[in-house]
């Protein structure tokens, strides 16, 4: 269990202090909606909350950290189920047990619909129920539908926590049924205490947290997959260079993330502007505003067939190949 970041504190006790059947945590990734939801969530079902959120020691309380809480569904991707620690139902684990399917990475209607039935169900506890879903971008149009439908007439003791990466993809009619919370932004001394506690070391964490556009959880998951600060400061001249192997553990998305990072980098010193993700003396020195508009362009373009890249290691090879064309255009 990781320390819980300072910046969601003041907001779960904000949100604890208002009602609200529905509400909607939004803002870029990284910032730490999955995390405030379950904390909210936590606290509503306990037995003895305080207006700093949940005990963290009743029954409730440790049902939600050993995932066995029966009022609480919650609702997301079975890909990010697996990946956070929550079990699938006893069909859904089979079927991919089975090799039936993968897990998968939208909200599945079937999920949906075990989450109407339990919002029609009593409580078993007393203190009412909720569903957390995350990311809540992950319903397409039947599975919104469904939850819209429950939305506008829930059932008198069940509260929703829609917590979302991309709130702008998500049905209009859905985000005016919620009550809104845009996520706050920690301090750049918040976040590099709390990277601090999760064991990166203080010269990377300022580093890592430019390079994860200062959303912490960004950071530390960059940390995780084995970046550091030299590294990370060495990438864009090895680009230049054309050196695919500083992108190997990426998959083809990630890479165009860490480009588009480099790309944007270029575009604002060219401009007069501050360079966000890299420091000013890595960047390469090469690379015209023509070229790079363009690059930027074909950039936006691969992001949409890097979900299912027909080779990976093809395409970064291509990417990087692209990436040193741009770098080396004259204008
Ligand atoms: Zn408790």
């Amino acid at each position: 269990m990781t320390a819980r970041p300072p910046w969601l504190a003041d907001q779960a006790r904000e949100l604890l202090a208002q009602r609200g059947h529905a509400w909607l945590l939004h803002g870029p990734s990284g910032l730490g909606q999955y995390r405030l939801a379950l904390e909210l969530a936590a606290a509503w079902l306990c037995d003895r909350p305080t207006a700093d959120g949940a005990c963290g020691s009743c029954d409730s309380c440790h049902a939600i950290e050993v995932r066995t809480q029966a009022d609480l569904l919650v609702l997301m991707p079975e890909s990010a189920m697996l990946a956070l620690g929550w079990p699938l139902s006893e069909k859904a684990q089979g079927e991919i047990d089975d090799k039936k399917r993968k897990p998968s990475r939208e909200i599945r209607v079937e999920a949906m619909r075990d989450a109407i039935e339990f919002a029609q169900r009593t409580s078993g506890r007393g203190r009412g129920k909720v569903v957390l879903v995350y990311p809540a971008e992950r319903m397409n149009t039947v599975t919104a539908n469904a939850l819209l439908k429950t939305l506008e007439e829930p059932p008198g003791d069940v509260r929703f926590l829609l917590a979302s990466e991309a709130a702008h993809q998500l049905l209009p009619t859905i985000r005016s049924r919620c009550l809104g919370h845009p996520m706050r932004w920690p301090t750049q001394d918040e976040a590099l205490g709390w990277l601090a506690g999760e064991g990166v070391a203080a010269a990377d964490a300022q580093v890592l947290l430019a390079a994860a556009g200062g959303r912490p959880e960004e950071a530390l998951a960059l940390s995780q997959a084995g970046r550091d600060a030299r590294q990370w400061s060495q990438l864009p001249k090895a680009i230049a260079r054309g050196d695919v192997s500083v992108l190997a553990d990426c998959t083809p998305a990630q890479a165009i993330d860490v480009l588009q990072k480099l790309c944007h980098d270029l575009l604002a010193a060219r401009t007069g502007g501050e360079p966000r993700f890299f420091a000013r003396a890595d960047l390469p020195a090469g690379g015209g505003a023509g070229g790079l508009a363009a690059w930027w362009r074909d950039l936006a373009g691969e992001q949409r067939s890097a979900e299912h890249p027909f080779n990976a290691g093809l395409m970064l090879e291509a990417l990087v190949a692209r990436a040193r064309t741009a770098l080396h255009s004259a204008s």
